[in-house]
C-alpha cells in the first residue's frame, strides 16, 4: 500500500532514541524535550516553545490560556479535522462554524467579516453573539493542508474585534505568510507531530508563543500544575499533557530533516499539478502569492471524487476524501454555522487527497497520476 502521508525516518532518529534508552532518560525529564522546544520556537520565529503530548492537547491548553471558559464561543472554520472542535468542547465552550472559501478551502474572510459586523456586539470591550448574549472569547484559524488565509486581513479583523487568536498550525509547519511563519501571528500557535504530519514523533505537539507568561503557564498546566520542586503541591487542576524525552529525541532528528521534507512536498505538489492540469474537471487549491506553502497533503477537486477514491484504493494507492464538514457531524449539527451556500458541503463531496509522503519515488508519483488520468 502506498501511504497517503507516511512517516519518513531517514536521519538521526535511531541514534537519539538510543541515547535516551542508553542513559535511562526516557520519560518526562531529559534534554531532548528542551532542545525540541527550542528548535520549534526558533524555526517558527517565536520566543518560546512548550512540548505537549499531541496537537489536540496543545490546542486545549492554548484555548484555556486564551481565557476560553464554559459557555463561551470560539470562532473556527467549518472544514477542519475534528481535533480543532474537540479542543474547544473540552473547555466547555461551543464553536461558531464559519464556511470556507471555494478556492482556498480556508475560512472565508468575507463571511467572517460579515458575521462579526452583523451578528456580534461589544460590551465593556468584550465581544458577544447578539442572538443569545454569550461571549465570543477567541478565534481559531486553521491552516488547512498547510495553506493559509490572508493573515494580514485576518489579524486586522481579529484586532478590530478584540479577539485573541489561537492558530491551529498543526498542518502548516514550514508554511510562511509574507515571510512570517504560521503559528507566530496569534497569541499562541499549535503544531502536531502525528504520524501523518510533515514531521512526526509518533504523537506529539508544541505550543509556540512570544509571551513569556503564557509559555510559563503552558508548561505549568501541561505538567500537573506542580508548584513546588520537592513537595507535591499543586496550585490548580493541571494536566498530564507533556511530551516524553524518547519522542522528543525523535522530534529533534525529524526537525533536522524538515527543510528537505518541505522541499520534497513542494516537488510533489509541482509534479501533480502539472501531471493533472487540464484533466477532466480537476481543479486545485488556490494558494495566494503571499503564501509560501509547505504543500503538506496533496488534495484536488473533481466531480469524479467517489469513482477515483474507489479506483485508487483498490490499486493500493491510499486516497482519502476531505473531512466531513463539522456542521454535518451529529454532535455539532445544532451549532451556529454561518454560510450562504454551504461551500463546505461541495468541497467535501469533491475533494480527495492522494499519496504524497516525502519518501514517495518519482516512479510512484507517475503511477498515481496515470491511474487518475485513466478515468477521464
Ligand atoms: C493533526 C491535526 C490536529 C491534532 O493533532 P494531533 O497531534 O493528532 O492531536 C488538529 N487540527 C488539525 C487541523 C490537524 O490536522
Amino acid at each position: 500500500m502506498l501511504l497517503l502521508s507516511g512517516p519518513n525516518i531517514a536521519g538521526n532518529e535511531w541514534k537519539y532514541v538510543k541515547d535516551c534508552l542508553d542513559t535511562g532518560w526516557v520519560s518526562s525529564v531529559g534534554s531532548y524535550v528542551t532542545q525540541f522546544e527550542n528548535m520549534l520556537a526558533e524555526f517558527s520565529g517565536c520566543k518560546y516553545g512548550v512540548a505537549t503530548s499531541n496537537g489536540t492537547t496543545a490546542l486545549h491548553v492554548s484555548l484555556m490560556l486564551a481565557g476560553v471558559k464554559q459557555d463561551d464561543y470560539v470562532i473556527v472554520p467549518n472544514v477542519t479535522f475534528i481535533a480543532s472542535i474537540n479542543s474547544i468542547k473540552y473547555t466547555g465552550a461551543d464553536p461558531i462554524l464559519i464556511d470556507v472559501h471555494p478556492g482556498t478551502w480556508q475560512m472565508d474572510l468575507d463571511l467572517l467579516e460579515e458575521f462579526l459586523e452583523n451578528e456580534t456586539d461589544e460590551k465593556d470591550g468584550q465581544l458577544f453573539y447578539v442572538k443569545d448574549g454569550r461571549t465570543i472569547r477567541c478565534i481559531m484559524p486553521v491552516h488547512v493542508l498547510g495553506n493559509t488565509i490572508d493573515l494580514t486581513r485576518f489579524m486586522e479583523l481579529a484586532n478590530r474585534y478584540h479577539l485573541p487568536v489561537v492558530e491551529d498550525a498543526t498542518e502548516s509547519l514550514g508554511t510562511y505568510y509574507k515571510g512570517q511563519h504560521t503559528g507566530s501571528f496569534g497569541l499562541m500557535g499549535c503544531f502536531s507531530f502525528n504520524g501523518n504530519k510533515i514531521i512526526t514523533t509518533g504523537g506529539g505537539g508544541v505550543i509556540v508563543t512570544n509571551n513569556e507568561e503564557l509559555a510559563r503557564k503552558a508548561k505549568h498546566l501541561t505538567t500537573q500544575a506542580k508548584s513546588d520542586p520537592f513537595e507535591y503541591i499543586h496550585d490548580e487542576v493541571g494536566y498530564n499533557y507533556r511530551l516524553v524525552n524518547v519522542l522528543a529525541a525523535m522530534g529533534v532528528a525529524q526537525m533536522e530533516l524538515l527543510p528537505s521534507f518541505v522541499k520534497r512536498k513542494k516537488e510533489i505538489n509541482d509534479f501533480y499539478r502539472s501531471a493533472l492540469q487540464g484533466c477532466g474537471d480537476i481543479s486545485f487549491q488556490e494558494i495566494a502569492p503571499e503564501v509560501d506553502c509547505n504543500c503538506w497533503l496533496f488534495t484536488f477537486r473533481t466531480s469524479k471524487q467517489r469513482e477515483l477514491l474507489k479506483l485508487l484504493n483498490e490499486k493500493q494507492l491510499q486516497s482519502r476524501p476531505f473531512w466531513v464538514p463539522m456542521n454535518q457531524l451529529r454532535m455539532f449539527k445544532d451549532n451556529i454555522y454561518y454560510n450562504h451556500n454551504d461551500c463546505s458541503g461541495t468541497i467535501y463531496s469533491e475533494c480527495l487527497s492522494i499519496p504524497c509522503s516525502t519518501n514517495i519515488t518519482d516512479a510512484e508519483l507517475e503511477t498515481v497520476a496515470q491511474a487518475i488520468r485513466s478515468i477521464y
